[in-house]
């Protein structure tokens, strides 16, 4: 099979590939589409990934073509996509069902061999069925559309009527855009500092978006909230501007989410930190989602259900779709940042 193969950082080829074989409890799957993670670059580029040689990509989507030994319950050609944490499930998390902080996980796409290939193998407990009516493209996206519920939810749930503001308008910021608005929220306020950015969020309906880099956050939101701020801040992008942004937009009680991996450290002006303490704001981390192995109402069916209600604007969403051949090419342009992306699609099935 043709994969794009990361030997070392920056160092990422097209290559031949054996189609991996699955196991006892594990499925093949020709991967349809896969999503390029915000993720996915620093590990391509400059921080570099677990083990070498690796084929990342996570957020993927394809058609089930072999099952291994004892897998009796997904027919071939059945449209799927998968929770890529390979829980060890014999750690305290795993016990709790808590697989997002196993212990000892493994993970497609980081720690073994992920989708940027024609084929990927996956154990069948990982694997979701797509609901009749969501497109592959759509249904490569519920990784991360279940990272940016998580992150609501995180904020110990959303009333109706609350404000919440979301910095950064990347795709998982304006997922969680749209969770809010599902949700009930009163006002959603998103802020970013890529202009086309937020023209994309406006036209999906956002009407409140500001560029972060020509506006005060806390004057706008006062403006916006008549000087009460926020009810729950989310950091989808992991700057340093982001989480200070955060927590001068939060009002009394009001929740702060870190959803973004961070990119830098962060120096905390003692004026934020007393005005933090006075408010009372919690601020909490938010990590990967809640996946239920035995098909419980987690995140994930969430995620899956709102697809196939159309309730989520996803399409939209997508700026590049490449076939593997380019995808290098497209990954570089993501990493230098020489056009604006959003979600870049890779299509292994086209080649
Ligand atoms: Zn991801
Ligand atoms: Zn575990």
């Amino acid at each position: 099979m043709r994969a794009l193969v990361l030997h070392g950082i920056d160092d990422l080829r097209l290559e031949d590939m054996p189609v991996p074989e699955p196991g006892p409890g594990e499925v093949l799957i020709q991967v349809v589409a896969c999503g390029v993670c915000g993720s996915d670059i620093p590990r391509i580029f400059t921080k570099g990934a677990h083990r070498y040689p690796l084929i990342c990509g996570h957020e993927f989507s394809g058609l089930v073509t072999e099952c291994g030994e004892g897998v009796d319950d997904l027919e071939k050609g059945a449209h799927v996509t998968a929770f890529p944490l390979l829980w060890c499930g014999k750690c305290p998390s795993c016990e709790r069902g808590r697989y997002a902080q196993c212990l000892d996980y493994d993970y497609l796409g980081s720690r073994c061999h992920g989708a940027f290939a024609e084929y990927v193998k996956v154990p069948r407990r990982n694997v979701l069925r797509v609901p009749e009516g969501v497109s592959m493209e759509v249904a490569a996206m519920a990784e991360p559309a279940a990272v940016a519920l998580h992150a609501l939810r995180r904020a110990g749930g959303l009333s109706a009527g609350e404000v919440v503001a979301v910095f950064g308008a990347g795709p998982v910021g304006l997922m969680v855009a749209q969770w809010a608005e599902i949700s009930g929220a009163g006002k959603v306020i998103l802020f970013d500092v890529a202009p086309d950015k937020c023209a994309l969020a406006r036209q999906l309906g956002f009407r409140y978006c500001f560029n972060a880099s020509e506006t005060l956050t806390r004057e706008v939101v006062d403006n916006l909230t008549d000087g009460l701020g926020v009810d729950i801040a989310i950091d989808a992008a992991g700057v340093p501007d982001t989480l200070t942004g955060c927590l001068e937009a939060a009002g009394i009680g009001g929740r702060v989410v870190l959803l973004g991996n961070p990119s830098a450290d962060v120096l905390m002006p003692a004026s934020l930190l007393s005005q933090t303490m006075r408010r009372e704001i919690s601020i909490v981390g938010s990590w990967n989602s809640v996946y239920s192995a035995s098909g419980n109402r987690d995140e994930w069916q969430v995620v899956l259900q709102s697809m196939a209600a159309s309730a989520l604007l996803l399409n939209p969403l997508i700026s590049h779709r490449v076939t593997l051949a380019h995808a290098p090419g497209m990954l570089r342009t993501v990493y230098e940042k020489t056009q604006t992306t959003m979600k870049v699609i890779i299509q292994p099935i086209l080649g």
